[in-house]
Formats: structure tokens, sequence, C-alpha cells
């Protein structure tokens, strides 16, 4: 019978658990909200699903597929950390992100955010499509590799050249790193998620493919439609006016929403 209860007491949870338990589930609902809508939110899915077959096969004393899976779980711990290793990347430098780590100072980032504004501004106007990525705490490198090298102030003169039509590297998208246009003509990742609207092409895909495999702020000016949209963390923002973008640009870390939100839903 004291059996009994010391059984029961498990399920009487003190007020600690309920902490606990508030606590797990909000970073978990933090983590969710870090890949909803990314490649790893793709394999969370597929490992859910292996997880439940392995249990199925386990229930059922199917030993082959049993031990298949243990196998492949295995190593697939291990892929993970290899294939998430960007991802993993952000994650942890987000957690120790400091104002003293800053690359450059605010008034310097003050000058590069008037000089994207007027410069996506100008791009507009003149319907000069343009996708200028900007980089946060995950590394643009490997997309400079392909690119064009160019060491530059960030400058509105200077986007409006890149991207003037029949320029040399006008075709592909600006790198813009520590405050300095790092490369031109680099060629982004596409997006696997079909577009919620159909009309947008390979460079609004572009956008939102770079946004899902890293941080980095995504810029593009539609040369259909002058329109400007911002993608970030696999959402796209459409018609981003001058006063927004500055918003989105002007990251402080006082208000992380502004650099993680889920702008646009
Ligand atoms: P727009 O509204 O400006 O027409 P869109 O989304 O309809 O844009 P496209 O018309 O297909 O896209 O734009 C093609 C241009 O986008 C290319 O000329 C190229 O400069 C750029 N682009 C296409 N794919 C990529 C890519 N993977 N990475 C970087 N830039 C790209
Ligand atoms: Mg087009």
């Amino acid at each position: 019978m004291t059996r009994f209860w010391d059984t029961l007491q498990l399920f009487r949870p003190g007020w600690g658990d309920m902490v606990e338990i508030l606590l797990v589930s909000a970073l978990l609902y933090r983590v969710l909200l870090l890949i909803h809508r990314t490649r790893a939110m793709q394999m969370l899915l597929g490992v859910l699903l292996l997880g439940s077959i392995y249990l199925v096969a386990q229930l059922i004393g199917f030993q082959l597929i049993e031990r298949i899976l243990q196998t492949l779980f295995q190593i697939g711990a291990i892929a993970a950390l290899v294939i998430f290793q960007p991802e993993l990347r952000s994650a942890l430098a987000r957690l120790g992100q400091s104002r003293m780590l800053r690359p450059f100072t605010r008034l310097e980032e003050s000058q590069v955010v008037d000089e994207l504004v007027e410069a996506v501004d100008r791009l507009a106007r003149s319907k000069i499509g343009a996708i200028l990525a900007i980089e946060r705490e995950v590394s643009l490198d490997e997309y400079a590799e392909a690119a064009s090298p160019v060491e530059a102030r960030v400058s509105a003169e200077m986007l409006h050249t890149i991207f003037t039509p029949y320029s040399p590297l006008h075709d592909g998208a600006v790198l813009i790193a520590g405050g300095q246009i790092r490369s031109a003509g680099a060629i982004l990742p596409l997006t696997q998620f079909p577009p919620q609207d159909r009309s947008l092409g390979t460079r609004h895909r572009a956008a939102l493919g770079l946004s899902e495999e890293t941080d980095a702020v995504v810029i593009v000016v539609s040369e259909e439609t002058s329109r400007v949209s911002v993608a970030q963390a696999g959402r796209l923002e459409r018609d981003v006016g001058g006063d927004r973008l500055r918003e989105i640009l002007s990251v402080d870390e006082a208000r992380p929403p502004a650099l993680f939100g889920r702008v646009g839903g």
C-alpha cells in the first residue's frame, strides 16, 4: 500500500516541477521559432517520423528495422552536427552576443544604414533589380568564394553602380559584412519552399533561401515592380519603405525582436 502511495507521489507535481515545465516549454518554443520554416524544421519532421517508426517496430518486435534505425540514429547524430554547423554556430553566437563584440561602432553603423537606405531608394526609383545580403553572426564567406571580391565602403553610389544593368557585377547578390561591400555577383541558394506569391522569381527565392540558411538580412529590389522586400529568417516582408528598412537595419540588442523577429507574420 505504501508503495502505491509512493508511486502516486510521482504524479503530484510540486510548484518546482511547474516552474521547470514552464521553463522547458519556453525553451522549446524558442527553439521551434528559431528553426521554423528552415531546413532544420524539415529534418526535425523527418526525425520524428523515423522515431515513430522505431517505436512501432519496437512494440511489434521487428528487430531488424529496430537495429537499422538504431544505427541510423547513431550516425545521424554526428551527421546533424556537421549539417547544422552554421545553424548551431549562429545559435551559440546569439546566446553569447554582447555589445562589446560588435564589429563596428554605432556611428559607423548608422552611416552604413543611411547609405543602404539611400541606395535601396535610388535603385527602386530607377527600377533597377538588386539583391543585398547583410551578414550578421553567420559568416557569408562560403557564398563570397565564387563571387567577385569588392572591398569598398558601403555607399549609395557604389551600390547603384554595381547593380546598373550591363555593369559586369550587376548579376547576383552583393554581400555586405562589417560595414563593407565584400563581394558582388554572389549566387545565393534558392529556397526549397514554394513561395506564397507565385509571381516571385529567382531573385526573391534566392533572398529567402539565404535567410533560411543563415541569419543574414537580405534586401531585394524588384526590377519588375520596384517593390522592396526584406527576407529574414525564412520570411519575406514585402513593400518595405525607407523607415521600415531603417528600423530593420538598426539592430539593437536591447530590441532582439528586430533582429530575430519573424517579420511579415
Ligand atoms: P524581379 O522582381 O526583379 O524580376 P524576380 O524575383 O522575378 O525579381 P528574376 O526576374 O528571376 O527574379 O531575377 C533574375 C535576377 O535575379 C538575375 O538576373 C540575377 O541577378 C538575380 N538572381 C537570380 N538567381 C540568383 C541567385 N541564386 N543568387 C543571386 N542572385 C540571383
Ligand atoms: Mg522577374
